[in-house]
């Protein structure tokens, strides 16, 4: 079994956003050489989370919306009493903050409709998301 571990360094802007990294991702997955296996896609940190869905300018409002609709900020969270940023944990929590994709003939398996995104959750910041790749 071949490995390959590679970083994605990502600056977010907002206090929620979305960051299409589909593109590091599938080089990260080209580079690799590894034809059939698996990809995982893991953000290291517990306010934010890794999404899959669609690029449309609305479903990302929607998204944005109903994670802010979800999980209140300043809610009487008890994690507030230490840094007022219980609401993107719980996000991060419920979310999760990894993705796995199948990878089948050296391409990552996604729908077209299908884009993999860094969802920031307690923004600006700088993130760090792991793509590693095991296969053959
Ligand atoms: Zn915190």
């Amino acid at each position: 079994m071949v490995i390959n571990f590679d970083e994605l360094l990502v600056n977010t802007k907002k206090a929620i956003e979305t960051v299409d990294i589909t593109n590091e991702v599938e080089k990260s997955v080209e580079k690799s050489k590894i034809k059939n296996g698996l990809c995982v896609v893991h953000s290291i940190h517990s306010t934010s989370a890794i999404i899959v869905n669609e690029h449309e300018s609305g479903l990302i409002k929607d998204i944005v919306r109903k994670v802010s609709e979800d999980f209140k900020r300043g809610a009487g969270w008890l994690h507030d009493r230490i840094d007022d940023n219980a609401h993107s944990h719980l996000a991060s929590t419920y979310i999760g903050p990894t993705r796995i994709f199948p990878i089948k003939d050296g391409k990552l398996v996604r729908g077209t409709w299908q884009n993999i995104f860094l969802l920031e959750l307690d923004g600006p910041r700088k993130r760090k998301v792991i793509v590693e790749v095991m296969g053959e």
